[in-house]
């Protein structure tokens, strides 16, 4: 994991010339067009992946509405017909621009079920995207086909309750969405993420004999399992961590996340906070601690 200890890794200054609005082919039946919209939680962006070699293609996580990115996954499209857009999750960097593509080319929207939410407490990450309507949504293990590919999903929730892998059955290749990345770990920020239902995500991809994974954001990965083992481990060490400091008697998350991410800047402190209370809850199912108002403590 780069990065080192932080949680969210800052932006990579040596990635200074994404390529924005292009159309790359990384394996013959897949390619792939990162959007305009970089930040300390996106990376350099989205990326959009485009499924199929022939004349029907799959578009996956379409992305922001932004008009250049649209207008480059159209071209990159061509003549083909696009017999599904699918999004992995709702956040407003990955679904928003399901409706424009779908009003374009008619294609129907198919995957993650919808997810609309108050947005109580602060935001670790993107919000909710409630224009998302799907067609149809896929469950655990349906798929959606075209001549030359099969789409096939592995729910994961955990980074969101709705969140869902893709897995094309021809190449061995999974699209990961936001569930596992290789440039940061990612957000599980309650009250809809859910940190006992990402980490019994991870160990259902670790389960699996996945050749690559293409994140939404960041770099594929090469050696998936490698990477799935190492970001259990670092989830457990983070509880470790928080165990020993309640433990020490610091019971207030912003003192924990004082201590846990004193190397990351501060503008990424909200969102670890949020991180840190996904495992206090988790912690507080399993009977673990307890809390009093914003004081955490361990149960004797
Ligand atoms: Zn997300």
């Amino acid at each position: 994991m780069r990065g080192g200890d932080s949680h969210i890794a800052p932006m990579d200054a040596a990635l200074a010339n994404p390529p924005y609005a292009v159309s790359e082919r990384i394996e013959p039946l897949v390619r792939r067009v990162l959007a305009h919209n970089p930040s300390h939680f996106t990376y350099t962006g989205t990326q959009t992946y485009i499924v199929g070699a022939g004349d029907e293609v799959a578009v996956i996580d379409p992305g922001p509405d932004e008009p250049e990115h649209i207008e480059a996954l159209l071209a990159a499209i061509g003549d083909a017909k696009v017999s599904a857009i699918c999004c992995t999750h709702t956040h407003r960097d990955h679904s928003p621009a399901a409706i424009p593509l779908a009003a374009r080319t008619g294609a129907p929207i198919i995957g993650c079920a919808p997810l609309a939410l108050d947005d109580n407490g602060p935001r670790a990450d993107a919000a909710f995207d409630i224009s998302y309507r799907p067609d149809r949504i896929l469950a655990d293990g349906e798929s959606v086909r075209g001549p030359d590919w099969t789409l096939t999903a592995v729910a994961t929730p955990g980074h969101t309750s709705n969140h869902l892998c893709l897995a094309l059955e021809e190449s061995g290749a999974l699209f990961t969405g936001d569930h596992v990345m290789g440039w940061s770990t990612s957000v599980v920020a309650p009250p809809d993420g859910d940190m006992a239902a990402y980490m019994a995500s991870l160990q259902k991809l670790y389960d699996r004999h996945d050749r690559v994974y293409y994140p939404a954001h960041g770099p594929a990965v090469e050696k998936p399992r490698q990477l799935v083992r190492g970001m259990i481990g670092h989830r457990r060490q983070r509880e470790n961590q928080i165990v020993r400091l309640l433990g020490e008697g610091v019971g207030r998350i912003e003192d924990m996340v004082a201590r846990m991410y004193a190397g990351v800047d501060k503008a990424l402190h909200p969102a670890a906070g949020r991180s840190v209370l996904a495992h206090l809850l988790d912690l507080e199912r399993r009977g673990r601690v307890s809390r009093s108002g914003d004081i955490w403590s361990i149960n004797p």
